[in-house]
């Protein structure tokens, strides 16, 4: 593959066109040919990737074994023991929303154990609001949707990836398969719209974001997760930083610019989670360490054993930059502004 032609566009956000370079990579996950640059808008501070591949290429960027073709099989709610189930069944009822699973007769042990298990279970069940009606975008091959299934919405999806919808199509045809902006959807459809990491990959974040707000139904969520480019893994990696996912990430949110981006679509943050795996750590330290030519080294930190240690190390140490709200993610909650 060639180098992919690329556009000189300013900043999505406030039209601003001065900017100053950041950080620059090489595509280090996929070797799509070409060097990328990440600039700050001068006028917002905006972190975006310019110039950019042109958006008719873009799919280009994608190749075949990208991991939204083959997610994990989902990670339904409901297994374990009969007793985790009880207590799933509970933090459902009553932390998330879920009045089908309420029952009155559930013992002490069950509601200590719910209250565990509904830190991890927030992060892959939405809350129950309304009647149900559920949107992923960027639904990838259907993992969020299968866990929304199981929980008794009825599920939509948007992907624009051909491969990954037909896997998706295992669960529901109600798929959109292209872009959002062309989705044919009506105004006010959805209860809860979900967009995991669709954002940074869209040229316009503020005009997708205006159309997912427009789906919402009165009292609707949206719930948007992203990179977070102020958090601790870009100050420390800086160009080594996972997130960076050049050419692939156009934009790069912090909480401030994010907050922004939705404002100006007119959402506004209910809630802001921050999250850190040591994964997205370990990687960036190894780009890091073959950036400086200490080949040897890197491989050492993939190494089983080593990766395991430092695995461990950071299991210990990454609940303080989840509590110092430095993530290597962030998720949101948006409700639609109302209109003054
Ligand atoms: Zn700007």
């Amino acid at each position: 593959m060639g180098m992919l032609p690329t556009v000189d566009a300013p900043c999505a956000v406030c039209g601003g066109g001065d900017a100053d370079p950041v950080w620059a990579t090489p595509d280090r996950a996929f070797a799509v040919p070409g060097h990328y640059t990440v600039v700050r808008c001068r006028g917002c501070g905006f972190l975006y990737q310019r110039p950019r591949v042109r958006d008719e290429h873009l799919a280009a960027c994608y190749p075949d074994h990208y991991p939204r073709h083959q997610e994990p099989s989902p990670r339904v709610p409901f297994k374990g023991s009969a007793a985790r189930r009880r207590a799933v069944r509970y933090a459902l009822a009553n932390g998330l929303g879920y009045h089908a699973f309420h029952d009155d007769h559930v013992s002490v042990a069950t509601r200590l154990r719910a209250r565990r298990v509904l830190r991890r279970l927030r992060w892959s069940c939405p809350p129950w609001i309304g009647t149900g009606r559920y949107l992923d975008v960027g639904c990838g091959s259907g993992a969020a949707l299968a866990v929304a299934q199981a929980l008794g919405w009825r599920i939509t999806g948007i992907e624009t990836d051909e491969a990954a919808a037909a896997i998706a199509r295992r669960f529901t045809d109600e798929l959109h398969v292209g872009d959002v902006l062309t989705a044919p959807f009506t105004s006010a459809r959805f209860d809860v719209v979900t967009a995991f990491h669709v954002l940074e990959h869209v040229p316009d974040p503020v005009a997708v974001t205006r159309r997912m707000l427009d789906w919402l139904a009165p009292g609707g969520l949206l719930i948007v997760e992203v990179p977070n480019a102020g958090g601790l893994g870009a100050a420390l990696f800086g160009r080594a930083w996972s997130g960076l996912e050049l050419p692939r990430h156009l934009s790069h949110f912090t909480p401030a610019t994010l907050e922004l981006v939705l404002g100006k679509a007119g959402g506004r943050i209910v809630w802001c989670w921050h999250q850190a795996k040591p994964r997205s750590y370990l990687w960036s330290l190894s780009a890091l360490l073959r950036d400086r030519g200490w080949n040897t080294l890197a491989k050492l930190t993939e190494s089983r054993p080593v990766y395991g240690a430092l695995k461990l190390g950071l299991e210990v140490l990454l609940p303080l930059a989840r509590l110092a709200r430095r993530g290597e993610a962030i998720r949101v909650g948006v409700v639609r502004n109302r209109p003054t």
